[in-house]
């Protein structure tokens, strides 16, 4: 039975994994949403279509990767998941989506230079990619960890995006905001000579954002 507040947060990841959904963010069962509750998280199972997603459907993940579901287990990839909420106190919400343009600008191995004064929105002037590491492992959540350093996304090669938040909505607006900038900069690259805005510009940018309290 769920308490009230642990129903509140369920109920929030619902709607984010569904809100990504109907983005076409997360192809197929593809993308996993969680929220840091109590000394661990929240996290969606594993094998469940977005549109079947209840909160008690939800699977508890404990600080030590221990987890008590009655019927479902938690996403293969809960390990970046819990990794970043051990790591990262800023956060409290991430989001992971195999979406379309970002996946595929990380199949290049590329993360997002600035080629766009936007890209400040993950936190600094550019999004990493984080190198390859098959899915589900310690070693992924590691590279995921070094790649968010001082971000709130990354790209994972031949993989997907991670995109954080101090809540649900921020990450999974985030999560939006780098498929576009994917899709922007794929474009760019296809054209050529991709202008890059240098670092003291973006520094500018970020300060802005700051000023103006931008939060997505
Ligand atoms: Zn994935």
């Amino acid at each position: 039975m769920l308490t009230e507040v642990t129903l509140a947060i369920c109920e929030s990841i619902v709607t984010a994994a569904q809100m990504l959904s109907e983005q076409g963010l997360s192809p197929g069962t593809s993308g996993n949403v969680s929220s840091r509750y109590k000394n661990g998280m929240l996290i969606t199972p594993s094998g469940v279509d977005y549109a079947a997603l209840t909160p008690d459907t939800l699977v508890f993940v404990d600080q030590n990767g221990q987890y008590q579901h009655d019927a479902l287990k938690p996403s293969s990839e809960w390990q970046f998941h819990l990794a970043i909420y051990q790591h990262r106190q800023d956060i409290n919400a991430v989001v992971h989506t195999h979406s379309e343009a970002a996946t595929a600008l990380a199949c290049t191995g590329r993360g997002i230079p600035a080629f766009h004064y936007m890209v400040a929105i993950g936190g600094g002037e550019n999004i990493r990619c984080a190198p390859y590491a098959t899915f589900g492992t310690e070693t992924l959540a590691h590279k995921a960890l070094e790649a968010l350093e001082g971000r709130m996304a990354c790209l994972l090669a031949n993989h997907g995006v991670i995109a954080c938040g101090e809540n649900l909505r921020a990450a999974a607006r985030l999560a939006n905001e780098v498929e576009v900038l994917s899709a922007q900069y794929s474009r760019a690259l296809g054209i050529g000579d991709v202008q890059i805005l240098d670092t003291q510009e973006m520094q500018t940018v970020l300060a802005k954002f700051k000023g103006y309290g931008q939060t997505l």
